[in-house]
């Protein structure tokens, strides 16, 4: 059928379906330009390309070393500063090379494919810089964002506590107002970056009236690492991802200047929500780079090992688990990309965050497991790379908000959409 017949009769069903003038199709310039496009520009393509050759010639290299010493990729975060990709969202105003959202999620799924370890060590920064990004003055982005670009520096987001991960509304860190600064108390728990930040984002409960909506109760601040008061902890010895610096820290009577609150008292639990909206795209492209990794080894290593006189992927049983593993990757690239892009585009995302964040962690613990099976014996041993990808695959579906709290978010976003639309 004729593309302007197919136009027409889509228009005549949509007219029927739906009581809103359609908008010329057949011949209209925009259906076949500047409308739906899975074409890279060449800046996007640039940075995919500087993302792999810096994952595969300088983090893949190094990813089993970091991984058995623990030890903090400060050698990598100093290339990646120097390269100007360590504080991808920091707008350029600030030093920073401005990627946005979408430009940090094909930099982000590229670094993922050499080491998640060190990717989480070192965009631990665009965590941290989402609130300010979000909340923050000019004065606050100049110093603190700024801080960032002028030298190779880590800042962590502090939210998660011993008793409170999900529940954001019960967090007990009080912060009280004295005079001009504010005193704050508390404790941090599964702070990424925490031993190796310049300064924090803290959100401390700053209304104690248990009746106040989290919306209200809560106020964010930035804390300077060297404030005195505060203990970081020990590095904790997590399953995977094991060079990224995971600790507590502790806040004994920490005095924090009220130039270093964001945006006003009280709207900090807003702008910590807001922050996810810009990094859990991020997360998603990082499951979708290790998703990728674990097909690429998975395949490698099927066409070469043999079993019953023929290569393994020859076996449909091996093949169908190959290409399970590639359709959840090219689902998960969309979803992130389009996470992002509606970011970008100043529209609200955390449906599409959400999603792809849940989408594609799930997917990538997954892709992780079949490369291990696919690998037998060998892909439960140290010497070979997918124990390592099984290991880093599991704190995707927990950090940045569990799977199960994603799901919570995209039904009320759903359910806001029908509701709005007025069903
Ligand atoms: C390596 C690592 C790095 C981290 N980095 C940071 C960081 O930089 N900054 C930071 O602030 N935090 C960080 N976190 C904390 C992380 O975000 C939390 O661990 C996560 O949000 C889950 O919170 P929780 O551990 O308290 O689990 P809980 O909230 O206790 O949840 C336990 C289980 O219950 C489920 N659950 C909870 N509530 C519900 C519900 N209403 N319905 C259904 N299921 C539910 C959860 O999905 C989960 O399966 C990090 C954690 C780790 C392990």
């Amino acid at each position: 059928m004729a593309v302007h017949k197919i136009a027409e009769l889509s228009k005549t069903l949509l007219k029927a379906v739906y009581s809103f003038p359609i908008r010329a199709f057949s011949g209209s310039p925009s259906l076949h330009s500047d409308g739906l496009n899975f074409e890279m520009n060449d800046i996007q393509r640039d940075l995919q390309q500087l993302g792999r050759k810096f994952a595969r010639e300088t983090i893949a290299p190094n990813a089993a070393k970091y991984d058995l010493s623990m030890d903090f990729p400060m050698d990598i975060v100093k290339q990646m500063w120097e390269l100007g990709i360590l504080n991808p969202l920091i707008p350029e105003k600030y030093g920073g090379p401005e990627l946005g959202c979408l430009g940090t999620c094909i930099l982000g799924e590229e670094l993922a494919w050499g080491c998640t370890g060190i990717l989480t060590a070192s965009l631990t920064n665009a965590l941290a810089t989402s609130p300010v990004l979000v909340g923050g003055n000019d004065e606050q982005k100049k110093k603190y964002l700024g801080l960032l670009c002028n030298e190779p520096a880590i800042a962590s987001y502090g939210v998660t506590e011993p008793g409170a991960g999900s529940d954001v509304g019960g967090l007990k860190t009080r912060a009280e107002k004295k005079g001009d600064e504010w005193v704050i108390n508390g404790q941090k728990m599964w702070i990424t970056g925490a031993g190796k930040a310049s300064w924090f984002f803290v959100l401390a409960r700053t209304d104690p009236n248990p009746k106040t909506s989290a919306g209200k109760a809560f106020t964010g601040f930035i804390v300077d690492a060297k404030t005195p008061g505060i203990t970081v902890g020990r590095k904790e010895i997590n399953m995977g991802q094991r060079c990224s610096d995971t600790r507590g820290i502790t806040f004994e009577d920490v005095r924090v200047p009220k130039e270093n609150v964001l945006g006003t008292e009280g709207v900090g639990f807003k702008i910590a929500m807001a922050s996810f909206d810009k990094t859990r795209p991020i997360v998603a492209a990082g499951a979708v780079g290790l998703a990728q990794r674990a097909l690429d080894e998975a395949t490698k290593y099927a066409l070469e090992r043999k079993t019953f006189g023929t290569p393994i992927i020859n076996h449909q049983a091996i093949a169908f688990m190959i290409a399970d593993m590639a359709m959840g990757i090219e689902l998960g690239r969309q979803l992130t990309l389009r996470a992002a892009w509606e970011l970008d585009q100043g529209r609200k995302n955390t449906y599409y965050a959400s999603i792809a964040k849940a989408f594609a962690s799930e997917h990538a613990a997954k892709c992780a497991a079949d490369a291990v099976q696919i690998f037998g014996g060998n892909g439960f041993n140290t010497e070979y790379p997918v124990e390592k990808l099984y290991r880093d695959s599991k704190i995707m579906q927990i950090y940045e908000g569990t799977t199960q709290i994603q799901k919570m978010i995209i039904a009320r976003e759903y359910i806001g959409r029908m509701k709005n639309s007025g069903m």
